[in-house]
């Protein structure tokens, strides 16, 4: 199925404080206590949030009279109360009668909202006898913890909840897959009457922070990381700082990075903040992703721009391009895929151009910035350790620069494949020690030795550092690894991961905007 809501670019002020869009956050509120609800109604308030939705059903004493007035009377906020059953997903165990006195006592008393299920909306109106305060807006949701079913039946649900007497839809399903948030789009953007509607899980995150741009009425955001309401809720602070909420409009742009795992990643918090300082309409995403091909196939319309590739996704995401950049080819991995204006996928490695160009300045350096001509890496000997996606593009880099390529690999078979593949030598990781052929020789670790948690780990003797001038780490989690460390200590120049992924990240961001890279901002950003 292909989702088609397209759109133009456009450029926006600086968006400090600024709002483009009427959706609202709203924060879910789980206490035992009045007192406790109390206490985080303010606390909305001041992360941001628009709206608290108390959720009566995880009180643990509830007087319905004083308590639901208070809590009115007291909160900054406009209010939802919700009293959620068991039999849909809450903590209520009780009876229907006295639940649904609390909400009509609720609506009585002067709540902005309430929410009542699908299942028990025939029974609550009939409790009404049609006397619904005018100020108060009726939720009918439902919830569906299995999966997301086919458009059709979304379709059929969305019917039923408006002939249900819904001032507002909610439904909320549960993603398998990345692509069932198309099909939920699909509803939201094309109902006539105002829609909340969420997939729930990691897969489903881009449901939570798109739903300005698909015309959502509200996307929940939680106080604290791990205290949400429904799996996959994203912070109120990850909303409006991270991912830019208040800024998102029917055309903005969507980009994002697709791995698995992928919610480590911090190429979001990088993208967005230039994104946002330099007014580019676009939102940048983490994408977890499992099929590839179907992922592309199902968000093929212009509106999904741009898209980071991460581990283990690079050499599914080169098959689906339409054109592939002749290194890239070469390298057998794709790490940024950009959409062209004419639909069409074009895939390339940024990788390598970032830790070769970071390598490059690293040997400008010492040279005092003189290279004669050519690049400072032709006809030095360039030891990469491991041949993974990252060794790859580093072979293929150092050799376009004219370098002598060896491969050191844990396993040696893929040394001697990539080696032959390149035109080097190869090498198995054990025998890297005792290699010293000659001084001023160049090392880049391209495995994940040495990467958080285990940063006591290095793939080399300190004592063989010192034939090395310069020597790069991939890893970028510390910064400062034990190889790079000991490098310095060896006297050789040191490149972190941290460079290459800044360097990859300007060439990224060059081709997603058109824009040149906010070099300052980048190396600010991670920094901190
Ligand atoms: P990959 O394709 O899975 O390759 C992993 C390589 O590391 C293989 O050569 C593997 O050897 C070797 N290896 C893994 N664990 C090892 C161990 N315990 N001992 C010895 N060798 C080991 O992964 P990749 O995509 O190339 O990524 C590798 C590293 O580069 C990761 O840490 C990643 O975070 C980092 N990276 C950083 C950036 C950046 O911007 N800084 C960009 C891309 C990647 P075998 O062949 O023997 O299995």
């Amino acid at each position: 199925m292909e989702f088609a809501v397209e759109s133009g670019l456009k450029t926006m002020g600086s968006g400090e404080g600024i709002r483009r869009n009427q959706a609202l956050i709203c924060a879910p509120l789980m206490a035992d206590t009045v007192d406790q609800m109390v206490d985080l109604m303010h606390k909305a308030k001041s992360k941001g949030a628009d709206i608290v939705e108390i959720r009566l059903d995880h009180l643990k004493i509830f007087n319905p009279r004083s308590d639901i007035e208070i809590m009115i009377k007291v909160c900054p906020l406009p209010t939802l109360f919700t009293y959620r059953p068991i039999w849909e997903g809450g903590q209520y165990a009780g009876d229907e009668k006295s639940r649904f006195e609390a909400l009509q006592l609720a609506m009585e008393l002067g709540a902005d909202h309430i929410d009542i299920e699908l299942k028990a909306a025939h029974e609550f109106n009939n409790f009404l006898h049609g006397n619904k305060p005018g100020k108060c807006k009726v939720i009918i949701s439902s919830h569906n913890y299995a999966s997301t079913p086919p458009i059709e039946d979304l379709g059929n649900l969305v019917a039923r909840i408006q002939a249900a007497g819904a001032d507002i839809i909610k439904f909320a399903t549960t993603a398998l897959d990345i692509t069932d948030v198309a099909r939920v789009f699909q509803i939201t953007v094309h109902s006539q009457v105002p829609i909340i509607a969420m997939v729930m899980g990691e897969r489903g995150l881009m449901s939570r922070i798109l739903c300005p741009k698909f015309g959502g009425y509200l996307t929940f955001g939680s106080l604290e990381a791990g205290q949400v309401s429904a799996p996959g809720q994203p912070t109120i602070e990850e909303l409006v700082n991270l991912y830019n909420f208040r800024l998102l409009e029917p055309d903005t742009k969507v980009f994002g990075i697709i791995g698995n795992p992928v919610s480590h990643s911090k190429s979001p918090k990088l993208y967005n903040e230039a994104f946002k300082s330099v007014g580019f309409n676009g939102v940048y995403l983490h994408l977890l992703v499992d099929d590839v091909p179907k992922f592309f196939r199902t968000y093929s319309s212009m509106d999904f721009t741009g898209f980071s590739v991460t581990i283990p996704h690079k050499e599914a995401a080169l098959a689906c391009c339409d054109e592939v950049d002749p290194v890239a080819k070469s390298i057998g991995a794709v790490n940024c895929v950009v959409r062209r204006p004419d639909g069409k996928l074009f895939g390339c490695n940024t990788d390598y151009v970032g830790a070769i160009s970071s390598i490059e300045d690293g040997l400008l350096g010492l040279q005092n910035g003189s290279t004669g001509t050519g690049s400072p890496l032709a006809r030095k000997l360039f030891v990469v350790i491991g041949a993974g996606g990252a060794g790859k593009a580093l072979a293929y880099g150092a050799k376009e620069k004219g370098a002598r390529v060896l491969i050191a690999n844990r396993t040696y078979d893929r040394a001697r494949e990539l080696a032959d593949l390149v035109g080097g030598q190869a090498l198995s990781l054990a025998e890297l020690d005792n290699f010293r052929p000659e001084k001023g020789m160049i090392l880049a670790n391209t495995t994940s030795i040495g990467m958080h948690p285990k940063v006591n780990e290095t793939p080399i003797s300190k004592e063989a550092l010192a034939n090395y001038m310069l020597v790069f780490d991939a890893v970028y989690t510390p910064k400062i690894t034990r190889l790079l460390r000991e490098a310095a200590e060896s006297g050789a120049q040191i490149v972190t991961g941290v460079d290459m992924f800044i360097g990859q990240a300007y060439e990224q961001y060059e081709r997603f905007t058109g824009l040149p890279a906010p070099k300052e901002q980048f190396k600010k950003i991670m920094e901190n």
